[in-house]
């Protein structure tokens, strides 16, 4: 089964053997040699001033990142199920709440954040995906931030970048706190979460909020390559692994490239067999189609052509498929996707199959491998 979920993504076989080696403990200065290494290849991974690994999934460094980054009110984008929960999080640990909601195909206008920072001198934190994996859209979050950071500073911005870091290049010239995950683009068990921090950030920080999620606890422990609680030695290890094995590969750029490419030639192609893209602009990091028959094609997918995409969720359940297009993937098996695509759409009696989908993919993929 070709697992093109965004998120869980399917972890490489090399990554595996790293992990299951013998069990090593993490108070020793093996444990602390990998970690080091680890470190460095975050820094250029985000570039930050400063990088925090924790054990937990996405959403902890979520939390991690509000309680400590934002001290009265956060605003947060709700363009889907995760920019919701950054909501939630303030409101569950006593923190003001703004919200600006917009429905899951649309991207946060700039001028409503700045409008609403205009009536909400609360507001000291804003919290926004970089890519909305409910809908798949990219925020302008780069643009966000330049334009925040003109009226003040001093207010945070914390970018969920889960489905966006291992993706593109971020700009984080403007940005505060951009968090990562191990499961999506990175291609890793689910498990650890990871935040790239401004020195502004560190600053605010000061000595820290919460106890497990203390970042200042953390920052002082991490600079000494340990961490302050059982640090997730097996995900580290694999981290190491993946960071190595995407060096192997030709690097981050390369990646990014072909990431972008891969994007831009699965939209051409769905769009070629008469399918529509959901978001207004969507993110590279996966593809999402809204169809009425969304539910018919994906147990179709599986079923007939072993191909695992993703459903919606809340109102959209039913209504949209999403396909992965985060880490390393063959070219042959996202050719065999969007071709099981057009079979499919065969099938139900949508149109009839003659091999366009990947024709076009193909078409794209490479055309602008040589043009650029
Ligand atoms: C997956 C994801 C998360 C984190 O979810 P966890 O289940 O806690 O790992 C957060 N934000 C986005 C945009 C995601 O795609």
């Amino acid at each position: 089964m070709l697992l093109f979920t965004p998120g869980p993504t399917p972890v490489p076989q090399n990554v595996r053997n790293a992990m299951g080696q013998e069990t090593m403990h993490h108070r020793t200065p093996e444990f602390e040699a990998i970690f080091e290494k680890t470190r460095k290849h975050l820094f250029n991974l985000l570039k930050t001033d400063e990088v925090v690994m924790l054990s937990s999934s996405g959403t902890g460094a979520m939390e991690a990142a509000v309680i400590n980054l934002c001290h009265n009110t956060l605003l947060n984008v709700n363009s889907g199920k995760f920019g919701e929960r950054f909501g939630k999080i303030a409101q569950a640990n006593g923190l003001g709440s703004i919200e600006i909601k917009n429905e899951w195909d649309t991207p946060v206008d700039v001028e409503d954040i700045l409008e609403t920072l205009k009536n909400n001198p609360n507001i000291d934190a804003i919290a926004v995906q970089v890519s909305e994996s409910a809908g798949g859209l990219r925020h302008p979050v780069e643009a966000l931030a330049e334009e925040v950071k003109k009226i003040n500073p001093d207010i945070m911005i914390i970018a969920d970048g889960i489905t966006a870091v291992g993706v593109e290049r971020i700009d984080v010239g403007h940005i505060d706190c951009l968090i990562a995950g191990s499961q999506k683009a990175l291609m890793l068990p689910p498990g650890l979460s990871i935040l790239g921090l401004s020195n502004k950030a560190v600053e605010k920080i000061g000595s820290g909020k919460g106890y497990y999620l203390n970042l200042a606890s953390e920052i002082k422990k991490q600079r000494q390559n340990t961490t302050a609680y059982t640090a997730a030695t097996t995900l580290v290890i694999g981290l190491l692994e993946i960071f190595e094995t995407i060096e192997r590969d030709g690097g981050l750029e390369k990646l990014y490239d072909e990431t972008s490419r891969r994007a831009k030639a699965v939209k051409a192609a769905l769009e070629t067999i008469g399918l529509h893209v959901y978001p207004k602009i969507p993110a590279p990091s996966m593809t999402t189609i809204d169809d009425v028959d969304a539910s018919q094609i994906r147990t179709l997918l599986k079923e007939n052509y072993g191909v695992n995409v993703a459903g919606g969720q809340d109102h959209l359940k039913g209504k949209i498929f999403r396909i992965n297009q985060m880490g390393l993937i063959s070219v042959y098996e996202m050719a065999w996707v969007v071709n099981s695509v057009e079979l499919v759409l065969n099938e139900i009696g949508r149109r009839k199959y003659d091999g366009s989908a990947n024709k076009i993919f193909n078409e794209i993929f490479f055309n602008l491998k040589t043009n650029s």
